[in-house]
């Protein structure tokens, strides 16, 4: 790793739907959770597409079709065309078609998502391991009906030598009832029947981020997520900036602990977040300050949050008792956080400061 580590989230004058042409948003935890419209989501995402931004929606899931994830955008008021959808099936099934001869079978343990991605590159999917001339195992989400005699066909095939590819590896699913075991789960039950090791398309991993890229024709593509480990970590790989949104599995703490490859260029509560630019965050004789808020790392070992005093009397105070928006606090600790940690991990407390901004 040659490039240097993110040390604060970057300033933008324009607003972010305008400084890149297309967004690329992760859908669990930033578009919708559990089926239903995040806060905010439709309309911040009808703005920014009415005001020019190209929006691409890319997911991991390799279950559903672009068809079926368009139409359940479409029936939460955000009007998608399929080919606005990329999922890691479409990824996994490129990255076998460069790999088989054109019309090759595919041995398919999963849903429709991964057999229509695969008719899409002029692969045949089947259902056998005992298929003539099979020339590749793919292995996604199935969903939970999934019967588990299909693991036993994937690792028959892939126990006599056939290469063995995976959508993603997400371990779990999150959904309306809790967490459910994903495809990495999945995964990991035919590795233990064949100790082999498939080839993954998904986030956080370069062909889904290709995929992306090659879909969209995006020139200046910013990743918008929720998650550290693919959505953050794919732009890291893919050499994009990203904006971490906060609706869905991270909270601020393990912002603060991100390593180099989990720290997004920009922070923000939801998908608003597209629509304004991002204060600068700017080093200072005590430590980072942003906005209201100056963070201090403390030789106690200790991240304090401090009011700026020339933040003014007249500013409304907020619930968080500072002046100032609290993610600009949580933008200055991040700065602080970072610049601690260099290319490992913080180790400050935080946890008073984090209390105070009320995140
Ligand atoms: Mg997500």
């Amino acid at each position: 790793m040659t490039r240097q580590s993110r040390t604060s989230p970057a300033a933008s004058e324009q607003s972010l739907h305008q400084a890149y042409d297309t967004a690329l948003l992760d859908l669990d935890g930033v578009v919708y959770a559990g089926g239903e419209a995040i806060a905010y989501a439709v309309e911040s995402l009808a703005a920014a597409r009415a005001d020019g931004m190209h929006l691409a929606y890319v997911t991991n899931n390799a279950l559903r079709t672009p068809d079926a994830v368009a139409e359940h955008l479409g029936e939460l008021g955000i009007p998608t065309e399929a080919a606005e959808v990329i999922t890691s099936a479409q990824a996994v099934a490129r990255l076998i078609a460069e790999q088989v001869e054109p019309g090759s079978k595919v041995l398919v343990i999963g849903g429709d998502g991964l057999r229509v991605a695969l008719r899409e590159r002029g692969l045949v999917p089947v259902d056998s391991a005992e298929e003539e001339g099979l020339a590749a195992v793919v292995q996604g989400y199935g969903g939970p009906d999934l019967p588990w005699g299909r693991f036993a066909e994937a690792s028959y095939a892939i126990n006599r030598g056939v290469p063995w590819f995976a959508s993603n590896t997400d371990l779990t699913i999150p959904g309306a009832r809790g967490i459910a075991p994903g495809n990495g789960a999945a995964v990991e039950v035919v590795r233990i029947a064949t100790g082999a090791e498939p080839q993954v398309a998904g986030k956080p991993l370069p062909p889904m981020h290709r995929e992306t890229v090659l879909r969209t024709g995006a020139e200046r593509p910013l990743v918008v997520g929720d998650r550290l480990d693919t959505d953050i970590e794919g732009a890291f790989n893919g050499e994009v900036d990203s904006l971490l949104v906060l609706t869905g599995v991270t909270d601020a703490e393990q912002l603060l602990r991100a390593e180099p490859r989990h720290r997004p260029t920009y922070v923000d509560r939801d998908l608003r977040g597209l629509l304004t630019g991002q204060p600068e965050v700017e080093p200072c004789a005590e430590g980072f300050r942003c906005g209201g808020w100056t963070a201090v790392a403390t030789n106690g070992g200790v991240l304090e949050l401090r009011e700026n005093a020339e933040s003014g009397a007249d500013e409304e105070v907020t619930e968080a008792g500072g002046t100032g928006d609290p993610l600009d606090g949580l933008r200055a600790l991040c700065a602080a956080a970072w610049t601690a940690a260099g290319d490992g991990v913080c180790t400050l407390d935080a946890a008073k400061a984090l209390a105070r901004l009320g995140l």
